[in-house]
């Protein structure tokens, strides 16, 4: 048996619908600009950006329900997005075998640290800085591709204090959940317990302490999520 010089970290995780069993999280993909009425309000063009991800550490994934305001920023804004867990990876896995692939979806939130991004996009730095903080992916459970399939459209909406905020559909996504395993799968060695964040609709925007985020996808579930 191995032993460690130090304490071990503990293995991130997320619950599962229907069982008191738990989803470990080996990696973090997020997408960029996936949805074509976000692409525009960043800035970006829709139509002729090729597909690209950053990363996540594990252990900002958070199933707390409280998300808390992060220090060295005053412009934090939320993402709502589907998070695709998989069961099995690979490299160079063929776009029609990608599903295959999949666990289960559940509902979380892209956290970002706006301001900070918006500075190392313009030093062109990494954007960890601005992504990969303290507890920055706030999620529910995750629903198993067993019960409700692989959900190709459907609403996706999140209200701050009751507010509409973000309003999209699943089918407005410009890379498929297939096409992005598929292709993060040419770049990486795909495990699993590795996770994807497929991306936001419009509608990002700030929030401040005391916020009450409520967030769904239709067939995947729900997430609520306060600001403290
Ligand atoms: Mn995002």
């Amino acid at each position: 048996m191995t032993s460690y010089v130090i304490e071990t970290p503990t293995t991130p995780t997320l619950p599962v619908t229907g069982t008191d069993a738990v989803f470990p999280i080996r990696r973090v993909y997020c997408i960029g600009r996936n949805y074509a009425a976000h692409t525009i309000e960043m800035g970006g063009d829709p139509d002729r950006e090729p597909p690209f991800f950053f990363q996540k550490n594990p252990d900002n994934i958070d199933a707390s329900g409280e998300f808390p305001y992060p220090v060295k920023s005053s412009d934090v804004h939320h993402e709502l997005e589907m998070l695709v867990a998989l069961k099995s990876g690979g490299v160079n896995i063929p776009i029609d075998q990608a599903l295959d692939h999949v666990f289960g979806y559940a509902v979380c939130l892209d956290m970002t640290r706006r301001d900070l991004q918006g500075e190392a996009k313009e030093l062109r730095r990494p954007w960890e800085i601005g992504k990969a903080f303290e507890r920055s992916a706030p999620c529910g459970p995750i629903s198993p591709a067993a019960n409700i399939g692989h959900p190709s459209d459907g609403l996706v909406e999140l209200t701050v204090n009751g507010a509409a905020k973000q309003t999209g559909d699943l089918n407005q996504m410009i890379w498929k959940v297939p096409e992005m395993i598929s292709y993060l799968s040419d770049y990486f060695e795909l495990g699993a317990g590795d996770v994807i964040m497929s991306g936001t609709p419009s509608g990002v925007a700030a929030v401040e302490k005391g916020d009450v985020m409520e967030a769904s996808i239709a067939h995947v579930g729900k997430l609520r999520v306060t600001v403290v």
